[in-house]
């Protein structure tokens, strides 16, 4: 497994620059599983940007730090032995010996992500770390997906697109996922994760409507399988161009 470490050696083996896309949504809109397909599909890495600040979370809360300390919470970015691939077959996420692939995803995480997410100079070390992976992701090219990249991190991407879902779609999506129904009891559990976390992000990040520049897709009426479909297809439409040029 690739970690950061060993992706920032790997520097002069991926010099030749290659096809970068970016891909931000809300919680729901299928943004992290519909980017692993088709990373996988289309032979391409994959950066998991959100389990980057969820790895930070987890930290900070194993470490006893107060997550509304800013300095503290930056420091503790800068320290961060995070270690993760870019493989999509391989979303295993490590802190130190730790790993914490599973414990990220859990409420007492997902529920508090959003104060360490909000702290610009503890950003401003992620996305150091981000751009790197990116830049110096293998070829033939790597998929980012979260909040910001295709805003901050990574503007000038080959292909930039906002993945996006009613907010009752996306509550349905979710309550499936977390809970394997989506009952009323289910929805209302869930509500607090998607639609308070959304509220809370975007304060910090605008990810619900495209800048210029940015494809728009709504996945409301899209299973998974068509969301892939057209995600490859705008992929494959930028890479005619490019061939062609
Ligand atoms: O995408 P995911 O739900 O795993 O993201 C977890 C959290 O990480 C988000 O709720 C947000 O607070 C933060 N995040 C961010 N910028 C990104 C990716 C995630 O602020 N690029």
């Amino acid at each position: 497994m690739r970690g950061v470490s060993d992706v920032r050696e790997s520097l002069d083996a991926a010099a030749t620059p290659s096809l970068v896309v970016a891909i931000d949504g809300p919680s729901g809109s299928g943004k992290s599983s519909v980017s692993r397909a088709v990373a996988a599909r289309l032979g391409l890495a994959y950066l998991d940007t959100g389990a980057m600040y969820r790895a930070l979370t987890w930290w900070c809360i194993d470490q006893g730090i107060d997550l509304g300390d800013e300095a503290a919470v930056t420091a503790a970015a800068e320290r961060l032995p995070l270690r993760m691939g870019t493989d999509p077959g391989d979303p295993r996420v490590f802190v130190g010996d730790t790993d914490v692939t599973a414990a990220i995803r859990e409420t007492r995480i997902s529920s508090v992500v959003s104060a360490v997410a909000r702290h610009l100079p503890t950003r401003a070390v992620l996305i150091g770390i981000q751009r790197d992976l990116i830049a110096r992701g293998s070829r033939p090219g790597i998929i980012a997906e979260g909040r910001d990249i295709t805003t901050v991190v990574a503007p000038d991407a080959d292909l930039r697109l906002l993945l996006t879902a009613s907010e009752h779609a996306r509550l349905m999506r979710r309550a499936r996922e977390q809970h394997g129904d989506a009952g009323e009891t289910a929805l209302a559990a869930t509500r607090d994760e998607v639609v308070r976390r959304d509220r809370d992000d975007s304060m910090t990040t605008s990810f619900l409507v495209p800048t210029d520049g940015v494809q728009l897709l709504d996945t409301s009426e899209l299973d998974f399988e068509s969301t892939v479909a057209v995600v490859v297809d705008a992929i494959e439409a930028v890479r005619r161009a490019a061939s062609a040029l």
